[in-house]
């Protein structure tokens, strides 16, 4: 694989060394090292890894491994750049380093970079400060000054002393080096048998390659804690993008005319020299609705919850229909957007009746007037509707269930 840096083979240039050897036992080992974790759909240690291929200026990034991450490292940075290696890091942190330094010896990197792997939120600026404040046998340490007031605890349990904050800063990474000095003081604190430094910057402190302090960033914090982990998932998270579950249905009926005075469409009788003949009030808007809604939940059709067979429905009111089609959707946790029902003839005339309609339908549904459309079409006289052998309805629903579309 190519991956386009014109650093990747040379000597000299940034070289960069991530550290993600670590177990993690702080962050809650029930999950895994944290570097694994997953936040906003990708491993911790992926982002971390993409802010350092895609800077301009890194070159051969060593990443520094636990021997038995091989398959999760694998697994979470995928198909890698050729100029990311792995090695397999030390007991400690500083060891980890060390290897890693060690490991890019043959590309003789002028200048490296030294990053935590779970600091995934590090950014292009903050990498640039840090290599631009490098110097020939200089550090650079980003940080921030500390804004919270230190305290130091007595054994009891009870502050001991206010420590005074002016002056101190709390570290970041990636800390910068030039690479030659930091090796070789790597190197001597591993040949002394000095193994307790916490992070590079105290190293080069105790081997006298003085340090420049750069601005951190606030938003490059180190994921500790399991609530760390929740917390950087919920920002990345917040960022992409949704599939809100957004289902229609449609329904669609007939019912033919008989010898009657009224016919009752949408919830409203209408006074009419025939009727709609049907085993309930054969409301053939609210039948298509009923069938609409109940779509949207693969909840089946009027005729599976009101078998015609079933001598209670008779003469019915179809609002009951409608009503229960609304309350499968609801059981379901479904939220009834808006319905929209086309009624299809040629007499009687619907427009006079339509707000009366509107006002039973947002009873019968529980949502606003403005969520609803009524709409009444004639045929052009043709075809059954059009010699007013009956009316023909149309449906539509639309309903938002809880949760998201799955993959
Ligand atoms: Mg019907």
């Amino acid at each position: 694989m190519t991956d386009g840096s014109e650093n990747a083979s040379a000597t000299g240039g940034v070289a960069v060394v991530i550290v993600a050897a670590g177990r993690g036992a702080r962050a809650g080992q029930a999950n895994g090292p944290k570097q694994y974790q997953t936040i906003g759909g990708r491993a911790v240690i992926a982002h971390t890894l993409e802010m350092f291929l895609a800077h301009p200026r890194t070159g051969r990034i060593v990443v520094a491994i636990h021997a038995d991450d091989h398959e999760l490292f694998r697994q979470a940075a995928g198909s890698q750049a050729e100029r990311v290696t792995a090695i397999i890091g030390g007991p400690t942190r500083q060891e980890s380093v060390r290897l890693g330094l060690l490991a890019l010896k043959d590309h003789a990197p002028d200048q490296v970079l030294i990053h935590d792997a779970v600091r995934p939120f590090v950014d292009a600026e903050l990498i640039d400060r840090t290599i631009a404040a490098i110097g020939e046998n200089e550090g650079a340490l980003p940080a921030l000054p500390v804004a919270d007031t230190l305290k130091r605890e007595s054994a009891a349990g009870v502050v001991a002393e206010t420590v005074s904050r002016s002056g101190l800063h709390a570290a970041q990474t990636p800390q910068g080096f030039p690479y030659g000095p930091i090796l070789a003081a790597h190197d001597k604190a591993y040949q002394l048998g000095r193994l307790d430094f916490t992070d590079d910057a105290a190293i080069a402190e105790w081997a006298h390659i003085p340090v420049k302090l750069v601005p951190g960033s606030p938003d490059n914090v180190k994921l500790t804690w399991a609530r760390d982990i929740a917390m950087a998932h919920q920002r990345l998270s917040s960022g992409r993008t949704h599939f809100p579950d957004i289902r229609t249905g449609n329904g669609y009926d007939v019912h033919a005319f008989e010898p009657g005075d009224h016919v009752t469409l949408c919830g409203v009788a209408i006074p009419h020299e025939k009727k709609l003949s049907g085993h309930s009030d054969a409301d053939v808007g609210l039948h298509a609705l009923t069938d609409a809604l109940l779509a949207t939940c693969g909840a089946g059709d009027i005729g599976t919850h009101f078998p015609p067979s079933d001598q209670q429905w008779k003469g019915a009111a179809s609002r009951i229909f409608v009503e229960h089609a609304a309350k499968v959707v609801r059981e379901r946790g479904g939220r009834i957007a808006n319905a929209d029902i086309t009624l299809i003839c040629e007499a009687p005339r619907v427009g006079p009746h339509r707000e009366a309609m509107t006002a039973a339908l947002s009873q019968m549904l529980g949502i606003s007037a403005d969520r609803i459309s009524i709409k009444a079409t004639t045929n052009e006289k043709l075809g059954f509707v059009g010699r007013e052998e009956g009316i023909a309805a149309i449906a539509t629903a639309s309903v938002v269930f809880p949760g998201e579309v799955p993959e």
